[in-house]
Order: C-alpha cells, then sequence, then structure tokens
C-alpha cells in the first residue's frame, strides 16, 4: 500500500486503463477465437504472423488517439462557439434525444465515410491508412491495426460536423455523450467487420455493415475490387456515393496492399513520415533537373501506383 501511495497518480490511472484493455482483450479473444475457428472463411492459425504487432496496435489505438483528440477538439469547441450563430445550436439542443441521436448517427457516419475515402484518395493520407490496409489476414484484432494519425483524422472527420450542428458539444459531457457512443459502437463493431467468419446475412446486408461488406474493402484480388465500402456501420451511405460492392455469392481470396512496409510496429509507425521526406527529396531532385524529368524520377504517389488504391473509382 505505502508503495502504491508513493506512485504518481497519472501512471496509476495509465496502470488502471492498461488493465481494463486487457481484460477487454481476453472478453473479445474468448469471443471471437471460437467463431473464428469453426466458422472461419479463411483457415488461420491463432498465433498467426503479424500477431505480436497487431496486439501492440490494439493497445496502442485504445491509449493514443483520444489523447491526440483532445486538442483539435478543443479548437473546434473554440471555433463553434464564435462561429455559428446560438440560435442554430440551440434549436438543435430543444430536440428530442431519439431525434438527436438519429441524426448524429447519420452525419457521423457520412463524416467517416468521408475521412475514409479521402484517406485512400489523397497520398499523403493513404501513407498513415495503408498501415491498417497492410493486413494480410483477417480477423477481429485487424480492427485496432491502424496507424494513430490514421485514427484522429477518420475520428475528427466524424465528430467535427457533429459539433459544427450543435448534435455535440466537447464543452458540456451530457451533449458530448452523443460522439463517445457513436465511436464506441463504431469500435465494437469495427471487431465484428473484421473477423474471420463466413457468415452471409441476406438483406440485412443492405442495411448494415457486415464481414463481407468490410472484407471486401480489404481485398486485394485485384484493380476492379478496390476502394469500395468505405461506410463504417451503413452500406446505403456506400450506394449514395457509388462505392458498394456486394456481391451475393463471392467472397475475397486475398488481402493486403503490394507496396512494403516495415514489419514491425515501431516502423510502420514512423514509416508515414520517413516516406514524406523521401518524395520531399525526390521533387527537390526533379526541380533542380527542370523541365527534363525522367520518368524514373517522377514521384508516384502510393494511392496510384499498380495495384495500390486507385485515387477515385466510382461504381455505378
Ligand atoms: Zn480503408
Ligand atoms: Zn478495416
Amino acid at each position: 500500500m505505502e508503495a502504491l501511495r508513493l506512485l504518481d497518480p497519472r501512471l496509476l490511472v495509465y496502470a488502471v486503463q492498461v488493465t481494463r484493455l486487457f481484460v477487454w482483450l481476453v472478453i473479445l479473444a474468448a469471443i471471437f477465437t471460437p467463431l473464428e475457428h469453426v466458422f472461419a472463411l479463411h483457415p488461420e492459425k491463432i498465433f498467426r504472423k503479424a500477431i505480436v504487432t497487431d496486439l501492440g496496435y490494439y493497445f496502442l489505438s485504445s491509449l493514443v488517439p483520444s489523447i491526440l483528440l483532445s486538442a483539435p477538439l478543443a479548437f473546434v469547441a473554440w471555433g463553434v462557439h464564435r462561429f455559428i450563430p446560438p440560435g442554430v445550436t440551440s434549436a438543435i439542443a430543444a430536440w428530442p434525444l431519439w431525434l438527436r441521436l438519429a441524426a448524429s448517427f447519420i452525419v457521423g457516419e457520412i463524416g467517416f465515410y468521408w475521412g475514409h475515402r479521402w484517406s485512400h484518395e489523397l497520398p499523403l493520407l493513404w501513407r498513415f491508412h495503408a498501415i491498417h490496409h497492410s493486413a494480410e489476414h483477417m480477423d477481429f484484432l485487424v480492427n485496432t491495426r491502424a496507424h494513430p494519425l490514421d485514427m484522429v483524422f477518420t475520428r475528427l472527420c466524424g465528430m467535427v460536423p457533429l459539433y459544427m450542428l450543435g448534435l455535440a458539444s466537447p464543452l458540456h459531457a451530457s451533449a458530448n455523450l452523443t460522439p463517445v457512443l457513436i465511436v464506441l459502437a463504431g469500435t465494437i463493431w469495427g471487431f465484428f467487420i473484421h473477423s474471420n467468419v463466413r457468415w452471409r446475412f441476406g438483406p440485412l446486408e443492405w442495411l448494415v455493415a457486415t464481414p463481407a461488406f468490410h472484407h471486401w474493402h480489404h481485398t486485394n484480388d485485384g484493380r476492379e475490387y478496390i476502394n469500395k465500402n468505405y461506410s463504417p456501420m451503413l452500406p446505403c451511405i456506400d450506394r449514395i456515393f457509388g462505392t458498394l460492392y456486394l456481391p451475393r455469392d463471392k467472397q475475397p481470396q486475398y488481402y493486403g496492399i503490394d507496396q512494403s512496409i516495415s514489419p514491425v510496429l515501431f516502423g510502420q509507425l514512423i514509416e508515414p513520415f520517413r516516406a514524406s521526406r523521401k518524395d520531399f527529396s525526390l521533387m527537390l531532385s526533379e526541380m533542380e533537373q527542370g523541365s527534363t524529368t525522367d520518368d524514373s524520377t517522377t514521384v508516384v504517389p502510393s494511392s496510384q501506383q499498380p495495384n495500390s488504391p486507385t485515387p477515385i473509382e466510382i461504381n455505378g
């Protein structure tokens, strides 16, 4: 007890958080590991390649993005307070709770959809998001395999519209419950849609995201299948924006990307910044060479390389 009293209180908070995450990991593994064994879409070992890296991401992604989000959200709160007419926010605040929750869910989904789509279409964002897509085997743990800055960007895209419309407020704990619930629901559902199960759900698949829906988002079966199914929970958002792909009788065979990514966690975390420096020096050397640029020195954004996601591919 005496030793506990001497500890920095912040260390104690982190220790409690890590213990809580460990308990959640045991619960998730107890649910998904048997299901992924009995109903496997693809045969897979429990201690597969990259399992240690993905376990590291599980803890990192559960702790770091919420810390990194606090500063930009405080800035958003200041901006909303300053630029959005109080009449707008107070009118929406007067809506019944069910209407605010439903509107928040749909607005948040549209925000997440575009944040995710931009992460595929814009080369700078793709550098970070490529880590999530570098998983070559799908299971529930791939849900948290993501660069912290990738998660921060997508969450900001989902949450900022809620603050701008007055559907949530970072300044009031009660009004901040909506985005917390939306992120929580998306995270829990995320473990399910990444899981290695072959289940199909008939017409329900057009209503809510399923493993088949999100596995097609991760496929590396060919260029015609990439850049589909961005929405975290509502396939109808992909249908509206022309990116839905969900065949009834087919499942993807291969996952991952063709560009090489460091196999270790630390290497993956710094890789997007190293790529940035490399592209910058290539750009400088191009400028030095003037207009006689040779093809071999042209900077090709990762999202335009062969067999990696193309910038825009609309499915009609
Ligand atoms: Zn993606
Ligand atoms: Zn995913």
